[in-house]
């Protein structure tokens, strides 16, 4: 899951950003350092003195607004942290203290002298240093999540977003009969050669879909009435502008991704067709169905293929789940990253709750940053097998940006990645470097003197890496936007949703009656983010490209290896390069970054590349084949 910026919308659950160091003493340094740029010679400038006297002001304020917000965002943090790791049915006592602490919180990062004062001081945002011009927009951008010029409208949509994640994470699945968790159904979905069996536990991950119909439709019109007020069209177009772009060019952006990747994904899509048509002994499909798939929406068909030689699920399970979280501590540690702190481990909830726990967690993986300083947590159900095996090298991506950045000179309210895609592409490109062969080999998770097929190994990355694009920058891009800009009766919903599974992943519900206009489903609101993390989805497709653009340049730059086959374990080259884009966090343009330190603006080269020999193979095997889309 994405972690949670100031600027990404305060009232989330994840991750707020305040550090308890001031950042006073940097600030006067920086002023004192550089008192004018009226000095330049530019007639119009103010004279230096008002310069100065304006950063001083600016400055006051900001530090003022820092030393209030870290208080509130950790009592919201540590309150959303209970409410997601103590679920007990029938007791409203976490949701009250959440909406409490939401409310308290909102009431300040929304309050109309904070934007006032925002405004006033950019309205001279040539005298201020760039750093001070960031920190005012983040404020102004997080205002606009909870302005109090309509207060109502804020307390009742955060109301109505613990009500929704109650509703989803409190979801009792019934199996034949038999109470199971969203883990006993995706086990079923990646091991199953049975399609009765696979249908069924397709369709009950669904059910709780129809539940959070309504929950869903007063949040949509409350998102979209809350950033109205701060002038936005609409809730998409906001979490859009964090990237300085409008949701058109977004849109399109994400067109031309899914456009560049469509070749690979159109000869990955008949490869499976015929794959699973053998499989569960069925006639070839056009489109694939659903439950066919390995994963709950056919987000990553990483299952589909067991590579002889890699499959490390043996050794996982020899060595038990806390030895996965440890290993990836050990692989930081290792690059020079410090070791996680002592609370990490205290206060995380890292594994499933015991059987006979008579309350429930929120099952879907994330990192925390509660207090923008020190206490940073991870929330996961960790079994040792290869998906949690990457999971958690993935959120402790997330926890050591959080303490890489946690510095003195990066303000509080910048304590974020460079972008919100940055995030999440330093976590994938942990998973993904940990999965290498070599590097498998190298930590002994793989015999020793296994050779397993490189291609085999490209094909389950690909069921990953690539099949995740049609469905990010496609499907769930496209669908929020409508969701929000084009405000979709619910009634559509479902059609809606499945014309896109069509378009972009070539995938069909098991019974076409589903994607009837009318039919009693929500398949979209079954997706956690659709809920609970709305309208930023692209952020996970503009993250795969950051991460093989990433992980292309230390490969080739750094360890002057085969991209496809390294092992950054022990090497703190990687380390340092790692760093100088991590303990920067908010303070620099994201696209400027990826240039200064890959020399390439942002590309789906690297991504390309990595794939070529695999699209060769590929269109020698489906030679005759049919394509369907
Ligand atoms: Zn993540």
């Amino acid at each position: 899951m994405s972690p949670r910026f100031l600027a990404a919308g305060v009232l989330a659950a994840v991750s707020l950003t305040a550090g308890c160091r001031s950042t006073v003493p940097v600030e006067i340094e920086r002023i004192e350092a550089s008192p004018s740029t009226s000095q330049t010679g530019d007639p119009s400038a103010p004279p230096a003195t008002d310069i100065f006297e304006a950063r001083v002001e600016a400055q006051a304020f900001l530090d003022s607004y820092a030393s209030q917000l870290q208080p509130l965002y950790y009592a919201s943090a540590l309150a959303q942290w209970d409410a997601n790791t103590r679920i007990v049915e029938g007791d409203d006592t976490n949701a009250r203290r959440v909406q409490e602490a939401d409310e308290a919180l909102a009431a300040f990062t929304g309050s109309v002298e904070n934007i006032e004062r925002a405004r006033h001081f950019l309205e001279q945002r040539d005298a201020l240093t760039p750093l001070q011009v960031m920190q005012l927009e983040a404020i102004l951008y997080a205002a606009a999540a909870a302005p109090q010029t309509v207060a109502d409208l804020v307390s009742e949509r955060i109301a109505a977003e613990t009500a929704q994640s109650e509703r989803l994470y409190g979801f009792t699945y019934v199996l034949d009969g038999e109470e199971v968790t969203t883990n006993d159904l995706d086990r079923i979905l990646r091991e199953s050669t049975d399609l009765d069996e696979r249908r069924a536990a397709w369709e009950v991950s669904k059910e709780v879909g129809p539940t959070l119909t309504p929950g869903l439709e007063r949040l949509r019109d409350l998102r979209n009435g809350v950033v109205r007020a701060l002038g936005y069209d609409d809730y998409f177009a906001y979490q859009v502008s964090a990237y300085d772009m409008t949701s058109d060019e977004m849109v399109a952006l994400m067109q031309q991704l899914n456009e560049e990747l469509r070749p690979l994904y159109r000869e990955l899509h008949t490869w499976a067709r015929y794959e699973l048509a053998e499989r569960y002994g069925q006639p070839v499909p056009d489109l694939i169905p659903a439950h066919w798939l390995p994963n709950r929406w056919g987000q990553d068909w990483i299952a589909m293929v067991t590579v002889e030689g890699a499959d490390i699920d043996p050794a996982l399970e020899a060595r038990g789940p806390e030895w996965l979280v440890e290993q990836a501590e050990r692989f930081y540690v290792s690059l020079g990253f410090d070791e996680l702190p002592d609370s990490f481990w205290e206060r995380s909830s890292l594994y499933p709750l015991p059987e006979d726990a008579d309350y429930k967690k929120n099952n879907h993986a994330s990192a925390w940053h509660l207090d923008l300083d020190r206490d940073v947590r991870s929330l996961m159900s960790v079994e040792p097998n290869r998906d949690w095996y990457e999971t958690t090298h993935h959120e402790l991506g997330h926890i050591y940006y959080y303490m890489s950045y946690t510095n003195p000179d990066v303000p509080l309210v910048l304590r974020e990645g460079a972008n919100r895609a940055y995030h999440e592409a330093v976590g994938s490109l942990m998973g993904l470097a940990a999965l290498q062969p070599r590097f498998m080999q190298a930590v002994g998770l793989t015999p020793e003197g296994a050779a397993p097929d490189p291609i085999q190994g490209l094909l389950q990355e690909a069921l990953n890496y690539v099949v995740f694009i049609p469905w990010s920058a496609g499907v769930m891009t496209q669908f929020e936007h409508d969701l929000y800009a084009e405000n979709l009766p619910p009634e559509q919903w479902n059609a809606r949703w499945w014309e896109l599974k069509r378009e972009y992943q070539g995938i069909a519900p098991p019974d076409p009656a589903r994607a009837a206009v009318g039919a009693p489903y929500n398949d979209a609101a079954t997706k956690t983010h659709v809920n609970d993390d709305p309208a930023q989805y692209y952020d996970y497709a503009l993250s795969n490209v950051i991460l093989f653009q990433l992980h292309d340049h230390i490969a080739r730059e750094i360890l002057h290896e085969d991209p496809r086959d390294t092992n950054y374990f022990g090497r703190t080259e990687v380390g340092d390069f790692l760093e100088s884009i991590l303990s920067v966090g908010g303070t620099v343009d994201g696209n400027e970054l990826l240039r200064r330190t890959t020399g390439e603006p942002m590309t789906a080269r690297p991504m390309l590349e990595y794939f070529q020999p695999l699209l060769d193979w590929l269109r020698e095997q489906n030679e005759g084949r049919t394509h369907t889309i």
